[in-house]
């Protein structure tokens, strides 16, 4: 398994498949002025499936799907196919918001995926309409439902809690873990790329000890879970007699960098060494550069390099993180 520079294991990639969304959620997406990749330079299904070949042959294991909305490529079906084929993929996953999984989930999980994490932040449809913009909650709610039917479970839903939005909602967010058995995980927000949504982000920011708080008023005392996997972004708590998990993924208030097994891929081609900060590998010119042996040695010679060179820490608490990416540009 590749080991960083600072002795942390790397075996788990976040594949962005695009950075095109079909929603504009407030410290994600500007609704204005937004310049999309082409598609000639995103990476085919072909290429990330060598990509992810080179990664298995390093030691890599974990395997999601992300964007953007990665449910917007139409060749997603083939992705998922071709990459839960390669022998030694141990878990592949998708990050989406669920706006389209009612008529996707069957056929994705017939073509080899796990599960998947649910982007929503409030069970509340005007307040879907304000913070996520252009979608719907009964949209959404559709596309979980047919998810769990469809057996892409346990269901994690992610809800980035945004204050004058939905940070007094939280509680009925937390209430659907009594209920079913789901994780249900709060994140902080952060200041990426610059823009509008950067700085909503540093104005909008709720501490998740402040969330904690709130559920803890309306619900009782959360019992701490021991995590299986050290890697966890999130601290996992229960409710007495709950049927699920509630998470606090906390980047801000309580950093996890030390325990990060992370590497991303762009949409087009770089491997983005940290989410938080700029530092990229390019792979896509090895992709397309013809090689008699696929390029596989090569990729995963630049996987190793990329993994040697991750830095470790963040600038968020001085309200700083990258220049030149956002969120849905890297791949959450
Ligand atoms: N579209 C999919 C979704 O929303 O789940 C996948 C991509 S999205 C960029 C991945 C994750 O990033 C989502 O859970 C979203 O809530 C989170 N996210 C986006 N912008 C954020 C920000 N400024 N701070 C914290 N989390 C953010
Ligand atoms: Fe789209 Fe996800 Fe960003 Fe929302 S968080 S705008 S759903 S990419």
């Amino acid at each position: 398994m590749p080991r960083d520079s600072f002795n942390r294991e790397i075996d788990y990639l976040r594949i962005s498949l695009t950075d095109r969304c079909n929603l504009r959620c407030v410290y994600c997406m500007p609704l204005e002025g937004l310049r999309f990749l082409p598609n000639a330079e995103l990476l085919t299904a072909g290429e990330i499936e060598r990509v992810v070949r080179a990664a298995v042959s390093v030691g890599f294991r974990k395997f999601r799907l992300t964007g953007g909305e990665p449910t917007l490529r139409l060749d997603l079906l083939e992705i998922v196919e071709r990459i839960s084929a390669v022998p030694g993929v141990g878990d592949l996953a998708l990050t989406t918001n669920a706006l389209l999984m009612g008529k996707l989930a069957a056929p994705l999980k017939a073509a080899g995926l796990a599960r998947i994490n649910v982007h929503l932040d409030s069970l509340n449809p005007a307040t879907v309409e304000r913070q996520m913009r252009w979608g719907t909650f009964a949209r959404a709610w559709d596309g979980i439902m047919a998810a769990e039917a469809a057996g892409l479970t346990p269901i994690k839903l992610n809800a980035v809690v945004t204050a004058g939005f939905n940070e007094n909602e939280v509680v009925d967010l937390a209430r659907l873990a009594i209920e079913r058995d789901w994780h249900v995980r709060f994140i902080e927000l952060m200041p990426l790329g610059g823009g509008e949504c950067a700085t909503l982000s540093i104005k909008r920011y709720v501490s998740n000890i402040e969330t904690r708080r709130r559920i803890e008023g309306a619900l009782g005392a959360l019992g701490e879970i021991a995590s299986a996997n050290p890697a966890d972004e999130s601290r996992n708590y229960r409710i007495a007699g709950a049927r699920g998990v509630i998470g606090f993924i906390s980047p801000v208030s309580e950093p996890y960098c030390g325990t990060c097994n992370r590497m991303r891929l762009t949409a087009d081609g770089k491997f983005h060494l940290c989410l938080l900060n700029d530092d990229e590998l390019d792979v896509r010119k090895a992709l397309r550069a013809g090689n008699s042996d696929g390029g596989l040695e090569r990729i995963a010679q630049i996987l190793v390099t990329a993994v040697a060179g991750k830095p470790t820490g963040h600038h968020l608490l001085e309200g700083r993180s990258t220049r030149d990416r956002s969120m849905y540009q890297i791949g959450g």
